[in-house]
């Protein structure tokens, strides 16, 4: 029982499912979510409806304490590469890995090794 993690969203035990229904016969209420893990929120909400209930009641106030951006970021040419590939097994050919630069929209060649290694990168920050 206490290895269960409890649902973080705010509104949880409104939503009258069967099974937050518990308790006993005279005295049943609607109860947070329980679980040993949830999928959504990094493990904290039972459904994307609580996440966006909290993010609705708890949002602002997040941003705002970890910092609330002032100014635009910017991808330059020194960090615009993502990973891709042409998919080619349709026609019974190698796929084609590269990397795509999608500010100077230049393209250069991987190797799959590289392209499923999660270190390897040409952005450099
Ligand atoms: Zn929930």
């Amino acid at each position: 029982m206490s290895n269960l993690k409890l649902c973080q969203g705010t509104k949880c035990h409104t939503y009258n499912t069967q099974d937050r229904l518990k308790g006993s016969k005279e005295n049943k209420t609607f109860q947070t979510r329980r679980r040993s893990s949830f999928y959504y929120g990094q493990g904290n909400f039972c459904s994307l409806n609580c996440q966006n209930d909290w993010f609705n009641d708890f949002g602002s106030k997040a941003i705002d304490h970890f910092g609330r951006l002032t100014e635009p970021k910017h991808l330059t040419e020194d960090n615009a590469w993502s990973k891709s590939y042409d998919y080619n097994g349709y026609r019974n050919l190698p796929d084609v890995y590269y990397y795509y630069n999608g500010v100077t929209k230049e393209r250069r060649p991987l190797t799959e090794q590289q392209y499923n290694d999660s270190n390897y990168t040409l952005n450099t920050n």
